[in-house]
């Protein structure tokens, strides 16, 4: 793929298929895209699919499909709209960064910091509730009992010593 350098100083641009001129936030990312966006607004995509759900056989199934499996490949998209939904709730600011799963793994290890089981959740060191940030080193892998547990035992204690103070931060 080639690396097409683009303007930075767009705001909007037209979408190819109502022909109005949106701002560049109406429009889905595309690295390859005019300005790093998709060509049609976001309108008019979802225009587009809710027409194909309705006529075409097994679009709505397909879709749904590949939304699931780019969920499960994406789990941090979800983290991430999670933990601001919570944050909002609680009323706390809102920080909340986009790190991957490679990102925590790369720091913490594919395994529940607690009791080195499967990685199946994300957990947060200092809790979203007491002021804890959604950002890469407030949070650590845990598995789904682990995370449930948490508030009920110290299992902290146990993590820390086994990931060590060091490197959080
Ligand atoms: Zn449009
Ligand atoms: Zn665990």
């Amino acid at each position: 793929m080639n690396n097409v350098s683009q303007p930075t100083f767009a705001t909007h641009k037209a979408c190819s298929k109502c022909g109005e001129t949106k701002p560049l936030e109406s429009y889905h990312r595309q690295k390859l895209g005019l300005y790093g966006r998709i060509a049609s607004c976001k309108e008019c995509v979802s225009e587009h699919q809710r027409h194909r759900r309705l006529t075409e056989p097994g679009y709505a199934e397909r879709e749904s499909k590949r939304a699931r499996a780019h969920q499960v490949e994406n789990p941090h998209l979800q983290w991430r709209v999670f933990a601001v939904r919570r944050m909002e709730r609680y009323g706390v600011p809102v920080v909340a960064d986009l790190f991957t799963k490679a990102d925590v793994v790369s720091r913490y290890g594919d395994a529940c910091a607690y009791c080195g089981g499967e990685f199946q959740e994300l957990d947060h060191f200092i809790p979203l509730k007491a002021g804890g940030t959604h950002v890469l080193s407030n949070v650590w892998p845990s598995c789904t009992p682990c995370n449930r547990t948490k508030g009920k035992l110290d299992l902290e204690t146990v993590a820390l010593a086994k990931v060590g103070d060091g490197c959080r931060g």
